[in-house]
């Protein structure tokens, strides 16, 4: 397989539109084409056209982004190869919403449950009918953590204080010494971790101070396997990751000084690194050298990005006018993740 189409099947960018539901009823400035899977934007005087591997209206249902997006990288997870889904786009553009779902919504039938609610599901489903089948044969265990990166600094969100986080590790295997992994049985027990997770980030009571539009958070699923076949034991680790990023929007366009405009850079490179990697993966030559220690954000990222991983990039914009230059900016970081 030459190394366009390992990209083909390993990195995979889609635009979602967010409805427009603020009763101003502003003019879009966007045309989908899920045909052709392409974003138009209109400017005053020209078009543009970004190009993607898929393409969402505002009209696409969670179950419809779960499908399409999310659901082959969880069938790769189970079967021992590592992923990372996305969400990347400005404050309000429907990253947590995409990723999250509705806030308190994470109820089994719910129709507005996001993709980690779906996922957590159809893993469970799946591992516990394979135990089913295989009861003798089959043992696994699943572990989740919740990170928070905020200013280069990764932090736990499933323990009460400011408890700093150390990530090491390799392509192969990464680790963050300090964050605490908890093993989990049901749905519903992971489901409570994130949810816990959530309240933590939002509630910014931390001596951070920290809103989530300036964080990125990263939700972490590790599973191990064993199966039995005769005499051969196979043991398989795979990590899935979930993330909600900080706001793409333009930082130079607010009058941010002084910790806010450290805050603002160190987002804007972190942005910039994992673009730069996501983009220099499809071409690089084994043994290449990668800068994944170029921010927090990539090294934790770095065991599920690029190689055999399998990578999803949900780019989540507004059809509002308005919003037409974070619009253009958010389409151009993902057709060069392409
Ligand atoms: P972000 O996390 O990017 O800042 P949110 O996910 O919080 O944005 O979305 C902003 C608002 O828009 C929220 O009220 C959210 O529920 C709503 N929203 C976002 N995307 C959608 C969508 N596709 N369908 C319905 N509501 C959405
Ligand atoms: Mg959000």
């Amino acid at each position: 397989m030459d190394s366009s189409s390992d990209k083909a099947v390993n990195i995979k960018t889609v635009a979602r539109v967010r409805p427009c539901f603020d009763g101003t009823n502003r003019q879009s400035s966007l045309t989908i084409n899920s045909e052709s899977s392409t974003v138009t934007v209109k400017l005053p005087n020209k078009e543009q056209i970004f190009h993607l591997d898929n393409a969402f209206d505002e009209n696409s249902t969670q179950d419809t982004i779960y499908k399409s997006v999310a659901q082959p990288i969880v069938v790769g997870f189970l079967g021992g190869t590592n992923g990372t889904i996305f969400a990347y786009g400005q404050t309000g553009s429907g990253k947590t919403y995409t990723m999250n779902g509705l806030e308190r919504d994470t109820k089994a039938d719910s129709p507005t449950r996001g993709i980690i609610v779906r996922a957590v599901e159809n893993i469970f489903e799946n591992l516990n009918a394979t135990v089913e089948k295989n009861p003798c044969s089959f043992k696994y265990s699943l572990k989740c953590a919740f990170i928070q990166v905020y200013k280069e600094r990764p932090f736990d969100l499933l323990q009460s204080g400011d408890v700093e986080v150390t990530i090491q590790g390799s392509r192969e295997q990464v680790s963050f010494r300090g964050a605490k992994e908890f093993e989990v049985k049901s749905v519903e027990e992971c489901i409570k971790y994130l949810r816990n997770g959530w309240k933590k980030r939002k509630t910014a009571g931390t001596s951070m101070n920290v809103e989530s539009s300036r964080s990125h958070a990263i939700f972490i699923l590790t599973l191990f396997t064993e199966t039995i076949e005769g005499t051969l034991i196979n043991n398989r680790t795979s990590r899935l990751n979930f993330g909600d990023l900080a706001g793409s929007e333009r930082q130079k366009d607010t009058n941010n000084t002084g910790e806010r405009f450290k805050e603002a850079g160190s987002i804007n490179q972190d942005l910039l690194s994992l673009s730069r990697i996501i983009r220099y993966l499809p071409t690089a030559k084994q043994g290449t050298f990668i800068p994944y220690s170029s921010s927090k954000l990539t090294m934790l990222l770095r065991d599920s990005l690029g190689g055999n991983a399998r990578t999803a990039i949900i780019v989540t914009i507004h059809s509002n006018c308005d919003f037409v230059r974070d619009t253009m900016s958010t389409l151009t970081f993902a057709e060069n993740c392409k």
